[in-house]
């Protein structure tokens, strides 16, 4: 056989070992060569470009970059919103990317919370039902929902208002209570998308609070889109978006990325975070 035929099959065989390789324990989240396009009228836009990504069990992992980079769009796709163009993602070891919306649903219920700048709660319903509804429609019931709801929300600091409604509370307090929605079954991954955006800073400094013990005690992997850079720089990870690519991806607590970040900081007119 030739050289060429050699090293030809030789390739063949690593992709191949590649390809079965599975996903490991520790790895909640895996994203490989993620590509999507869309469609605006006549324009097409490459909203990411070959993001690969290993999140592993317990990070508290941030995402930044200027607006149109491709973080919610990055989310939307982790979080089996939408389907990649091409790529692969694993969520907890299963490959969702090209799972039927009944099993996309069930993934989704049971592995993922997610939690959005605006609360998004039911209006209707008290604190407590709002975080106990996702536990109905759980397939495999870890805890009662119920009590489980009334555990998080102690432990989010609003053992006090779980009979009040969401225009009884304020945005800190609301925002409280849809994370407590988010983790009701248990999932490994929490996606937050500007979780912070409509809050002062307060609040937002409780919200952070409580994710950052959410994460330590449960282990909970948490994700965290932001464009708050007082947010960005206590993440243990942080990961910049340009143009639909990963730009950088560092411990902004290690020095020299302090240095950058409170440089950054000095200099911002506004809390927009610009590209770090
Ligand atoms: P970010 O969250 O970082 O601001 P997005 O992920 O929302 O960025 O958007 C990335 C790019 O994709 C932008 O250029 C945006 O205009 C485009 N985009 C986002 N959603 C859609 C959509 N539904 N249809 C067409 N283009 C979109
Ligand atoms: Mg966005």
């Amino acid at each position: 056989m030739s050289c060429e035929g050699v090293r030809e099959m030789a390739i063949a065989r690593d992709a191949a070992q590649i390809a079965e390789q599975p996903v490991a324990d520790d790895v909640v989240l895996r994203a490989e060569h993620l590509q999507k396009k869309l469609k605006m009228g006549e324009v097409s836009v490459h909203a990411l470009r070959d993001v690969t990504l290993t999140v592993k069990r317990g990070e508290f992992l941030g995402i930044v970059g200027p607006s149109g980079s491709g973080k919610s769009t990055l989310l939307g796709l982790i979080g089996g919103l939408d389907s990649p163009t091409s790529g692969k993602i694993y969520i907890d070891g299963v490959d969702i990317t090209h799972m039927n919306e009944s099993r996309l649903t069930e993934i989704r219920n049971e592995k993922i919370g997610f939690v959005f700048q605006f609360f998004n709660l039911i209006p209707t319903l008290t604190a407590l039902e709002n975080v106990a509804l996702p536990g109905q429609f759980a397939q495999k019931r870890r805890t009662n929902p119920q009590r489980r709801a009334k555990e998080l929300l102690g432990m989010l600091g609003l053992g006090d208002r779980l009979h009040h409604r969401p225009s009884q509370l304020s945005g800190g307090q609301q925002q409280r209570v849809a994370i407590a929605r988010a983790l009701v079954n248990e999932p490994p991954l929490l996606l937050c998308d500007e979780p912070t955006g409509n809050l002062d800073s307060e609040a937002s400094n409780m919200v952070m609070k409580m994710l950052r013990q959410i994460q330590q005690t449960t282990q909970t992997t948490i994700l965290i889109v932001t464009h708050n850079i007082e947010v960005a720089s206590q993440m243990d990870r942080l990961i910049t978006l340009v143009d639909g690519q990963i730009a950088t991806d560092v411990d902004p607590r290690s020095s020299a990325q302090q240095a950058a970040v409170s440089l950054l900081k000095d200099k911002r007119a506004t809390n927009e975070f610009m590209v770090l």
